[in-house]
């Protein structure tokens, strides 16, 4: 298979938050819909909103479209939207964060908008066959209190059935509190059997990532590109098979790397790390996952054999049951396998 058959190679995303995917266009339609005061923007303006310098501006864009979700129907909308844009780019099984910390910090219904975006979630699978399970996310500079919001309802909810909100997550500004403040959050969330993942060493450096670790159990690291400056470090992710949610427009996006050139997505492959390809926030880094998959081809010169291997990595590393994730895994190399029998028919 060549470059050109990445568009059907079957794909698995675990790093994707929901806010950030909400397209110019879906904005200013949300913007209408709720009679916002930006109600009659253009959509050139609405664009303009997604452009930003660094880390702080791009944390400001992303505020900007949650205040545009004013009702549960409009997360049950835009995750719609998103989950099938997933299923149009083969993505068999995706695990996507809510901001669940913005959610309740701009004083609304968690319980309400959790239905919303799950009950969006299993139409979708029941129309398409695309699985999708939900992270809670904490936002950190929002401090302990509302984590512990976060996680609360995290439990409550696996605890009452809904079995496809798997984990716990923290994003935001990895400077602003550090991890103890949090490590009764994390360690309430997996008693409950509820998986944890944290960016960290996103734009805060190794040591980040070891607290993510270590102080608060986080099974999967968030970007975690900062490793690289850490060999002790990249041998620990290695022997503890530790996922990296890799998503190099992102970092370059909000300035943490300069160049595509200079994201260590290929040094931890070869390295041996356990290497996923996401896209973070797709709309505010005018990506999506097929431009990520061929720009990974074009400037690290990976094959699509490597791009299965990090599809294979992305769903032993998932936080799906064992039974969906086994399912998920023969799902995946079905495709696969029926890609690879179709292009040998075809002399590909
Ligand atoms: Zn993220």
């Amino acid at each position: 298979m060549d470059i050109h058959g990445l568009d059907r190679l079957p794909k698995v995303e675990i790093h994707l938050h929901l806010e950030g995917s909400v397209e110019p266009s879906d904005l200013q339609a949300l913007a209408r819909r709720n009679h916002l005061p930006d109600e009659l923007w253009s959509l050139n303006a609405f664009e303009e909103k997604y452009r930003y310098a660094d880390f702080a501006g791009f944390l400001g864009s992303f505020k900007f479209i949650t205040e545009h979700l004013i009702t549960p129907a409009d997360y049950g909308w835009i995750a719609t939207q998103l989950i099938d844009r997933l299923h149009h780019m083969q993505v068999l099984y995706a695990e996507i964060f809510v901001s669940a910390g913005v959610v309740l910090k701009q004083k609304k219904d968690l319980d309400a908008v959790v239905d919303a975006i799950t009950t969006a979630s299993r139409e979708r699978e029941e129309q398409t066959g695309i699985r999708v399970n939900w992270i809670l996310d904490v936002t950190r500079q929002f401090g302990v209190e509302f984590a512990e919001r976060v996680a609360e309802a995290a439990v409550r909810y696996r605890e009452s059935g809904l079995d496809n909100i798997v984990g716990v997550g923290m994003g935001g500004d990895e400077n602003s509190f550090p991890a103890h403040e949090f490590k009764h959050v994390f360690d309430e969330a997996r008693r409950h059997g509820l998986h944890v993942t944290i960016h960290a060493g996103e734009v805060a450096g190794p040591q980040s990532i070891w607290e993510a670790i270590e102080v608060l159990g986080a099974e999967r690291i968030g970007h975690g590109i900062a490793a690289r400056l850490d060999e002790r470090l990249m041998n620990h992710l290695k022997a503890r098979s530790l996922p990296l949610e890799c998503a190099p427009t992102s970092n370059l996006c909000t300035g943490v790397i300069q160049r595509i050139e200079d994201h260590p997505l290929k040094m931890f492959y070869e390295h041996g790390l356990r290497v996923t390809l996401n896209t973070d926030d797709p709309a505010l880094f005018h990506t999506d996952l097929l431009r990520e998959y061929r720009q990974a081809a074009t400037h690290f010169q990976l094959t699509p054999r490597d791009f299965a291997q990090f599809n294979r990595n992305a769903i032993e590393g998932c936080f799906a049951g064992p039974s969906e994730k086994m399912e998920v895994l023969r799902l995946f190399e079905e495709r696969l396998r029926g890609l690879e029998n179709a292009q040998e028919v075809n002399g590909g």
